[in-house]
């Protein structure tokens, strides 16, 4: 494959976001090296991979930077992995191996011809939220980063949602900065907690990423920390019920409906949803040990709820 112009670029990276919202659930779930790789199999037409190990990405024929990864948050390797300036914008480091100058070229020409790119943000070894469209808004060659702006990816509580335009617009320019980071690290929380309840609803194991959320136990603005054994993975209508203390969880980890929930007769999803789970032990938790809900933050959490009802 020879070259391609701008606009055969263009349509090659509409094509590769499109592969990748319908493989993340529409950014609502990560995914593993693995996966990433198989839009090389499943698009003949298509015979670049997304990423690759180095960090900066740019396929031979492309005009720009196809996709940067960051490494794992604290890794030595990408000190910069979460650095978030005050005005929103995301620093990715240049490489500095001399022979590899040309990846910085490679986001020079992306900002320069408005090429959105992909961010691959590790959450874990080998996965991976994807970011896209990002465009590289600046180059700071001082500090020789790219500036990449991932707010009009990210949506409240770390959403990341190709059909939903999220309002950073309006919000104050000097507050960006705290959004943008508060946001990621919601998305970050949001991506460990399912990793370890396997995507599923702790309460009624339903196993659909879209309908499902990384809930607090513990709320943020309770000083409850963003660590994984202060999560609970809950869909939708759980996660409501207990924001809502019509449900609880005790520190037994059982589960506890409303009275007066209990008594009423309405229809299925209040029978199967709720008073049959009355005083179940949670039917997903976390395999590995260090992940497993707090006791402390569920015996914290519990209390409240006994004390609404
Ligand atoms: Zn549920």
């Amino acid at each position: 494959m020879g070259p391609l112009d701008l606009a055969q670029d263009r349509a090659f990276r509409e094509m590769a976001f499109g592969w990748l919202a319908k493989n993340s659930s529409n950014g609502s779930r990560s995914l593993t090296r693995h996966e990433i790789d198989g839009f090389q199999e499943h698009k003949p037409e298509a015979p670049h991979r997304l990423m690759n190990q180095e960090g900066i990405w740019k396929p031979a024929p492309l005009v720009a930077t196809l996709s940067v990864t960051s490494g794992v948050a604290s890794s030595r390797h990408n000190p910069y992995v979460d650095r978030v300036t005050d005005s929103g914008l995301v620093e990715y480091a240049f490489t500095e191996a001399p022979k590899k100058q040309y990846q910085n070229d490679g986001l020079r020409l992306a900002h320069a011809h408005g090429l959105p790119i992909i961010y691959f943000r590790a959450v874990r070894k080998s996965v991976y939220d994807a970011y896209f469209p990002v465009h590289v808004m600046g180059i700071d060659e001082g500090r020789r980063v790219a500036l990449l702006n991932l707010a009009e990816t990210l949506g409240p509580h770390g959403r990341i949602d190709v059909d939903f335009a999220p309002q950073l617009g309006e919000i104050e320019v000097k507050y960006r900065g705290q959004v943008v980071r508060r946001r990621l690290h919601q998305r970050d929380f949001r991506s460990n907690v399912m990793f370890a309840y396997t995507s599923r609803c702790s309460v009624c194991s339903l196993g659909h990423a879209q309908l499902l959320d990384a809930a607090h136990i513990l709320p943020d603005s309770r000083g409850g920390s963003p660590e994984i054994s202060n999560g609970l993975a809950l869909c939708k209508i759980h996660h409501a019920a207990y924001d809502a203390n019509i449900m609880g969880v005790d520190s037994d980890r059982r589960v506890h409906i409303r009275a007066d929930i209990l008594r009423e007769v309405d229809g299925p999803v209040l029978e199967h949803g709720f008073q049959k789970r009355h005083r179940e032990m949670l039917r997903v938790v976390p395999e590995d040990q260090k992940f497993s809900p707090n006791r402390e933050y569920l015996a914290a959490r519990f209390e409240e709820f006994q004390s609404a009802n």
